[in-house]
């Protein structure tokens, strides 16, 4: 960490600081120049943080040389993360396909959508049973009861089942019935939530948020790993741009950015991420180019009758065609799809 003082600020300032750096365990730094001093700290400078420096009212602007996060930061754990969910391996040589509806809706639509997209080649489920929706007036899921169907539907085609929890009060039963909890871009800085899902025992795909940066999705993973929950896996669902055209903004520049930065592996989700049926599969086909290590999509037996999110739903046979389409561009870029 680099910090400049202020013109005025006094000697004593800067013995004291360095005092401080020293005592938190850092090889301190003194360098002094003609108008300013400037201090450095050696070492890990995230134990700086309680100093709150950056307030001292002699100190003018302090530079950070660590990431802020820690535990999801490639700097301390350089390999890749593999995360299990089921019997489905996501960060490896294989390409993730989760795919279902957004809700549960029945029985009948869950069964039938899953056995359409097993059947073209995914290899966990997804659908919600609580849903974060915009209105209150929207379906809301079908809460326990459509637990209880994911997970029938999940264990009579042999899928792992992953499911968004909004409620640290939901965790517990979320957790009894689902492979992995997703928490929805809505929740991502929903910090008691991360924290009670950090400890649920069981593997986070965690999206990011609507506005949130890329460093704060990070931060965020940081918060479950914390919990000593290793087993995360990032999803890049669009965020809320200028631009109106398209639900949201598919920032695939996300992509290779965060598996620069951390060891976790990164899906994508072309259906919220563009909100509109006919450009999911060619950003399917682009978050495989860019290097993702899977993908999250809407895909229902009838689009048209979804109580949810029914636009950006892939119809089976379209989502046999995407199967087919990645396969080959998955190949090209050195990936495997089941
Ligand atoms: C979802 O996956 O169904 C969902 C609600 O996604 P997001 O939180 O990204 O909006
Ligand atoms: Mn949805």
């Amino acid at each position: 960490m680099i910090i400049v003082l202020k013109p005025d600020a006094p000697a004593e300032t800067a013995d004291a600081l360095l005092k401080q750096i020293a005592d938190k365990g850092l090889q301190p730094l003194h360098l002094p120049g003609t108008e300013r001093v400037v201090l450095g700290a050696l070492g890990d400078e995230r134990v700086l943080a309680e100093l709150r420096l950056e307030s001292h009212p002699h100190v003018e602007s302090v530079k950070p040389i660590l990431q802020p996060y820690k535990l999801v930061s490639r700097e301390l754990h350089p390999h890749d993360t593999i995360v299990k969910i089921g019997n489905l391996a996501i960060g490896g040589r294989g390409f993730a396909v989760i795919a279902g509806p957004c809700a549960v809706e029945t029985p009948e639509q869950m069964r039938n959508t899953a056995e359409a997209v097993k059947a073209a080649g995914a290899q966990a489920l997804r659908a919600g049973a609580y849903k974060p929706r915009t209105s209150p007036y929207g379906f809301r899921g079908h809460g326990p009861e459509g637990l209880k169907i994911l997970r029938e539907v999940g264990d009579e085609l042999g899928l792992p089942v992953v499911t968004e929890v909004m409620d640290t009060a939901d965790v517990d039963i979320v957790a009894e019935h689902a492979d992995a909890l997703q928490i929805g871009a809505r929740n991502m800085q929903n910090f008691a939530l991360l924290r009670v899902v950090g400890r649920a025992g069981k593997p986070v795909l965690l999206k990011r948020g609507l506005s949130a940066k890329i460093e704060e999705l990070l931060l965020a993973a940081e918060y479950l790993l914390a919990e000593g929950n290793d087993q995360v896996v990032l999803c890049e669902r669009g965020i809320r741009t200028f631009e109106t055209a398209t639900r949201n903004t598919l920032d695939l520049n996300a992509i290779p950015y965060i598996k620069q930065k951390t060891h976790l592996p990164v899906v994508v989700d072309p259906s919220h991420g563009t909100g509109i049926r006919d450009l999911v599969t060619p950003m399917a086909l682009a978050a495989a180019a860019c290097g993702a290590d899977g993908i999250l999509v809407e895909v229902h037996e009838n689009p048209a009758a979804a109580l949810s999110d029914g636009a950006q739903s892939l119809y089976p046979d379209q989502f046999e065609d995407l199967m087919g389409q990645l396969r080959r561009v998955a190949t090209a870029v050195g990936r495997e799809v089941a």
